[in-house]
């Protein structure tokens, strides 16, 4: 009975929300509308991590990106944060799989950049949180989020433009869980790879420091993120 029902109520692309033949690979979407999206051409490469950049050892550990912080990613990205947020991880969730997997690097597990319990409390939801759900239920990649906590309330990173006052305000914000890791079926693989999840990357800072106690517990860290925002931005592209 599907094929009715898909007569009688036609997929709307979650864009322009217009009734469309969505593409296979993305059914969120119309044609027109993934045509518009900025992609990160060639997402392959990756950014370094920001520590990549004053350290001297390099590893191959990257911050992956799906497309840059313009419309109309941008608009999905705000639903994301604000309203239909469960429909919007699941409607961006492919591309950033995608994006994933071109790198063709492993994956044991996927873990969000958690929120702060009381944060998470007044939000109600952790939208990154929700992307790996949706990653994770298209993948069946392991969803680890919980072995990675906040435990201090920074302000947010967005109300501080000074780069300096970025990086300490999150200071020992985060810890591994590793009561939690071993709970999970992979508990044998460590050091294993684990990709960090978040929406948006600015100057990489939150990734940086929410990597820093899985990096400790001895995990291999590549960051995914839906998009990368240009402005005031400091990563720099791995060519
Ligand atoms: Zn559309």
């Amino acid at each position: 009975m599907t094929w009715i029902k898909s007569i009688v109520y036609p997929p709307a692309c979650f864009i322009c929300c217009q009734a469309c033949v969505p593409v296979r690979q993305f059914p969120g979407f119309c044609r027109s509308c993934l045509s518009r999206i900025q992609w990160i051409s060639d997402a392959g490469t990756g950014f370094f991590w920001p520590d990549q950049l004053t350290h001297a050892v390099i590893s191959d550990e990257r911050i992956y990106g799906t497309a840059f912080y313009e419309e109309p990613l941008r608009s999905c990205l705000i639903r994301l944060k604000f309203q239909e947020q469960a429909e919007a991880a699941s409607a961006v969730a492919p591309l950033m799989l995608r994006a994933m997997l071109k790198t063709k690097k492993p994956c044991d597990a996927l873990v969000a950049v958690p929120l702060h319990r009381k944060r998470l409390k007044q939000r109600g939801y952790n939208q990154a949180a929700l992307l790996v759900q949706s990653i994770c239920s298209l993948s069946g990649y392991l969803d680890a989020s919980d072995c990675l906590e906040r435990i201090r309330c920074t302000r947010r990173q967005t109300e501080i433009n000074n780069k300096a006052e970025r990086s300490l305000n999150l200071q020992h914000a985060f810890r591994f869980n590793d009561v939690m890791w071993q709970k999970h079926q992979f508990s044998s693989q460590r050091p294993g790879v684990i990709w960090l999840v978040d929406d948006i990357v600015t100057t990489g800072a939150t990734l940086q420091e929410a990597a820093k106690p899985l990096r400790m517990a001895g995990f291999t860290v590549n960051a995914l993120v839906l998009a990368v925002n240009v402005k005031g931005f400091s990563l720099i592209r791995d060519v």
